[in-house]
Formats: C-alpha cells, structure tokens, sequence
C-alpha cells in the first residue's frame, strides 16, 4: 500500500509494527527484539499472577507444553519445551499428570492424545488454534486420491509417508495403508525405510501434506532429480495428473505447504546476503525448494537450536523459521556475541500458533483448578488404532 493509499484511508502505521518490520539498513532492529517506546507490557501481571497461582494449585496434575513457535508469555509456563514429536513423547513420560495442556495447535495436541494414556486428557487453551498445513489434507481428498492412485493401477505399489504435521485422520489413513510418519529430523528416513517396502525400482512414496519437506528430502537428501516428484493437487481432478505421469514419478507430493515457511524466498536469502557480509544462512525444511538449495544449512527446529549452541561467537545467523523461536535465540544467543537475524524482512509468525496466548491458557488453567475441563481434544478410538500404528513404525525406524 502507498503512502497516499495510507492517508487515503486514515491509517497510521503503528510503532510496533515499524518496530518488528525492520527498516532494511539496519538487520539488528529486525530481531524485533528492542522495545525502546512506550509499550504495553506483553504479559499483563495480574493474568501472570492468575497463570501461576492456578498452575501452583494443580501441581502434578497438570503438565503444560510449550511449542518453540509459542509467544514468551505463554512460554514462560512449559514445563516442557520442544516441537511437537518431543512434546508428545514428553506427556507420555508423565503418567501422573491427568492433565497436558498443550500450548501449539490441533494436530499436535492430537498426537499427544494418541501417546499418552486413556486417563490423561489433553486440553488446548483455544480450539481455533489450528494449522494451515495439515488442514491442506483432508480424510476425504486423501481416499479420493487413494482411488485415483488405484484407477492408475500403483497403489499396490505406494507407501504414504505422512509428516507429523498432518491430522489424527492423515496418520490413520497412513498406517492403514502400511506407511509410517516421519518428523523433519527423520524425513530421510522414513522415506528409506518406505522405499524398501517393495521392490525399489517401483515402490513410489504419497508424501503427505507438505510438498516442500517432501521434496527437499528426496532432492536434497536422496539425490532424486526434481522429474523424479509430481504434484498432486486435491483441487483438480486426478490431481491434475495423468495416469502416465503417475506410473513414472517416485515421489507423489501432496500439494500442502505451510504458510510461514512457505514466505520465505530466494530474495529473502540474496538480500539478507547482501545485508550481513559473512552470514551464515539456516532454514527449515518445510521452506521452498530455491530457498533450501540457496541456503548454506537445512534442519529441523532442534537442528537449528543445536546448529546455534555450537557456533563460534563473532558468527552471523539468518534464520528462515518461525519469528518467536528466532526472537528467543537471538537474545539467547547475543550475549555470546552471535548475530542472530530473521530471514526476512517482513513479520512472520505463525498465526495459529500465536492464538494461544495469555488469557487462553490462563482460562484453560483456572477452569481445570475448578474440576471443570475444558476444550479437551480426544481421538476416537479407531483412529488412534491405525494412527498410533503409523507412529510405531515411525520409533522402530533404524
Ligand atoms: S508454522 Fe506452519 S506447519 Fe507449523 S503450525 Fe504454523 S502453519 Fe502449521
């Protein structure tokens, strides 16, 4: 939007947002980490007081997990902290909390139903705190594409391979259909394991929902060519593919992507480039294929974590992941003296994960200290079956 656009419309941008978006010249003030104006504290005291005291009177009862995407003030009351295969493991390992509240979104919370116990229940502060990426996958696309699979006369011959970021549904129809579940530290992995589920040179991988990781993986990882993966895309009919295309791909990605990651682009890493003389670029693997090959290292969320502990102080980092994970290490990190800049020079938080703030978990816990639970999420039975057999497979990997 212009200037006059601006005016036209009587908006006036606001500090904050200026703050946050950076000004270009200077990377450091795109941390977003420096507040110097008058601001409102971003954890209201009295509802801090209220977070704790509810937690203190629940103690063991309860055990709260934080994704590494979730905002400092909700953050600050994990017992736990991780990505969401970590979290769920985590709530397994704690048989005496009847309650986990899960601080992330949907699927996640999904799976840490499927983990832990029937007489744990686990609860989610905000029911709208979804993810755009798993919703790009639904129970009913995903058999319609089984069928078209069938009618190409390969479905004999395809093992899905579902990333955890994927519905109760997804994982269920995944172990089903004998494939496995694979996180973005394991993708290669699992997608080795699906590979020697038949005769190789024409066993074929569903890789559900996100295109990139998949194809990342099987590129970047697997030395497939980019020939070697089709699209499929639920909106089109066949997926918009024929029957030959299909008989001859390796990979079939499903046309999902997450929509924070999905941002970033190969800009983003010339100009950061540009920018910081020296710098180090690192970014997930749910990023664009250009992105990927233009940056200088690829991982998971912890692999970024880790790939920062080690390095040397004077060492600039643009990291291409979600915005409250890259504010935190960049202050973790700056009194070591590592330079740690966002990606991109627009904000980029994940919208969903950022629902669940204060007020929401405050409510959630307050509620449970009462005896009343509340916004619990439970997986029906048979679906947890199928979906906990496709996550075994997923812990029996080598
Ligand atoms: S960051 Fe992306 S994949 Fe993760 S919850 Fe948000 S939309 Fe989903």
């Amino acid at each position: 939007m212009t200037t006059a656009q601006t005016q036209d419309l009587d908006v006036q941008p606001s500090p904050l947002a200026l703050l946050l978006l950076g000004r270009e010249a200077d990377p450091k003030s795109e941390r977003g980490v420096e507040c110097p104006g008058d601001l409102p504290s971003p954890s209201d005291p009295d509802l801090v007081e209220r977070a704790r005291k509810a937690k203190e009177k629940l103690g063991d009862k309860v055990f709260v997990l934080g994704h590494h995407y979730q905002r400092d003030e909700v953050i600050q009351f994990a017992d736990v902290t991780g990505d969401s295969f970590k979290l769920a493991r985590d709530a397994a390992a704690r048989p005496e909390a009847e309650y986990i509240v899960f601080c992330g979104v949907h699927f996640m919370a999904e799976s840490a139903d499927i983990l832990t116990s029937d007489d744990q229940k686990v609860v989610l502060p905000d029911l709208a705190a979804g993810c755009s990426m798993a919703d790009m996958a639904t129970a009913e696309q995903v058999a319609e594409c089984w069928d078209v699979l069938t009618e190409a006369g390969i479905a004999e011959q395809v093992v899905p391979v579902s990333y955890m970021n994927s519905s109760a549904d997804i994982k269920a129809f995944t172990g089903k259909h004998g494939g496995t579940i694979c996180t973005s530290s394991n993708a290669k992995r699992a997608l080795d394991w699906a590979f020697e589920q038949g005769e190789p040179s024409t066993t074929k991988v569903l890789f559900l929902p996100d295109q990139h990781l998949g194809r990342n993986t099987a590129v970047r990882d697997m030395g497939m060519s980019l020939e070697d993966c089709v699209l499929y895309n639920p909106h089109k009919p066949n997926g918009g593919l024929t029957a030959e295309e299909l008989r001859a791909a390796k990979m079939i990605l499903w046309r999902g992507h997450c929509s924070v990651h999905g941002r970033f682009s190969l800009d983003s890493v010339n100009d950061v480039r540009e920018r910081v003389p020296g710098v180090n670029v690192l970014v997930h693997p749910e990023c664009r294929h250009e992105v990927v090959a233009a940056a200088d290292y690829v991982g998971s969320t912890e692999y970024i974590i880790k790939a920062l502990e080690a390095a040397p102080a004077g060492s600039k980092w643009a990291i291409g992941t979600e915005l409250n994970l890259v504010r935190r290490l960049a202050n973790r990190f700056a009194p070591e003296g590592k330079e740690i800049v966002f990606l991109d020079k627009t904000v980029c938080f994940c919208s969903t994960m950022n629902r669940i703030d204060l007020p929401h978990l405050v409510w959630a816990l307050e509620s449970l200290a009462e005896g009343n639970l509340v916004n619990r999420i439970e997986v029906d039975k048979e679906t947890e079956a199928f979906a906990k057999l496709a996550l075994e497979r997923m812990l029996a990997l080598p």
